[in-house]
């Protein structure tokens, strides 16, 4: 039972371990469809995926960028989105 403990406790104390955590919060990987914008869609950074119609409506044709049908985008993106597209919501 305390064997597992130890080595849990043993593995926090890696400094390597450490500065790759530190890495992956800071910067994300998938960068933003919409042109213009700078930010990273991961999902761990809160990006979403719209369909291309979605992104179409506002968007328009040629100021983002589709990938297999989805655009990725990013959190405040996907927020500019959402409150523009919120009248199903209303009552
Ligand atoms: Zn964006």
């Amino acid at each position: 039972m305390g064997f597992k403990a130890k080595a849990r406790k043993h593995r926090k104390d890696d400094p390597s371990d450490k500065a790759d955590t530190k890495k992956k919060s800071n910067k994300g990987e998938l960068a933003c469809a919409i042109s213009g914008c700078e930010k990273f869609a991961d999902k761990s950074l809160g990006g979403r995926s719209l369909s291309l119609d979605n992104a179409l409506d506002m968007w328009g044709e040629g100021n983002f960028t589709a990938t297999k049908g989805r655009v990725r985008v990013c959190k405040s993106c996907y927020r500019t989105w959402k409150k523009e597209n919120k009248n199903e919501d209303t009552y």
